[in-house]
C-alpha cells in the first residue's frame, strides 16, 4: 500500500512453518501506520539479534521441528545435529529405514506367533512395571456357504433397486 497508493487492502495468509498452521489477515489503509511502526520496532529486534549471533558472545538456541524440513542448515551445519531427529537421516534414508522397519517388524510378528503357539501367552514387564502381553485373540468369524449367500443377496438386490437404497 506505501507503493502502491491505489490499493486499500492487503490480504496474507500466513505460514507458521514451525507449528503447520496457517493464519489469513487483511489489513486496510488506515492500518498502515501501526504497521509501520510495528515494523521497525521488529527490524531493530532482528538486527539486535544478528549482532549477537555476530558477536559469538551468547548462543542462539536452535528448536528442531516440522520446520527443520526446509532449513539449508539440516544436513550441515545445523547447530543441535547431534539431538536433532531430523538430521540424523536423508529423506531417502528414512524412506528406506521405514521399510526396514516394516519387515522387522512383520518377522518380529511371525516368530512371536510362533513362540506363542510353543508357550501359550507371553508376558514382559519393563523397569517401570508397566506390564505388557502378547496372546492369541479370538475373532470371531462367520461363514455362508457361496450357494446359499448368492441366492439371498440376489434376491435382496431385486427387491431393493438403487433407488429405494438411499
Ligand atoms: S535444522 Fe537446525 S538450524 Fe535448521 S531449523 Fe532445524 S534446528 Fe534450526
Amino acid at each position: 500500500m506505501c507503493l502502491n497508493p491505489s490499493l486499500e487492502k492487503v490480504r496474507f495468509v500466513l505460514e507458521f512453518v514451525r507449528y503447520g498452521a496457517s493464519r489469513c489477515v487483511e489489513y486496510k489503509r488506515k492500518d498502515l501506520s501501526w504497521l509501520k511502526e510495528l515494523a521497525q520496532r521488529e527490524r531493530t529486534r532482528q538486527r539486535k539479534l544478528h549482532e549477537l549471533a555476530a558477536s559469538g558472545e551468547h548462543e542462539l538456541k536452535a528448536s528442531p521441528g516440522r520446520h527443520c524440513a526446509w532449513c539449508p542448515l539440516l544436513l550441515k551445519g545445523c547447530p543441535v545435529a547431534k539431538t536433532n531427529p531430523y538430521s540424523q537421516m536423508t529423506a531417502e534414508e528414512r524412506l528406506r529405514f521405514a521399510l526396514w522397519l516394516q519387515e522387522a517388524e512383520k518377522q518380529n510378528t511371525k516368530v512371536l506367533k510362533d513362540l506363542m503357539v510353543e508357550r501359550g501367552l507371553i508376558c514382559y514387564r519393563d523397569g517401570n512395571q508397566g506390564a505388557y502381553v502378547a496372546d492369541f485373540v479370538p475373532v470371531e468369524k462367520r461363514f455362508y456357504p457361496y450357494r446359499d449367500a448368492v441366492a439371498i443377496l440376489d434376491e435382496w438386490f431385486r427387491t431393493h433397486p438403487p433407488m429405494s437404497r438411499a
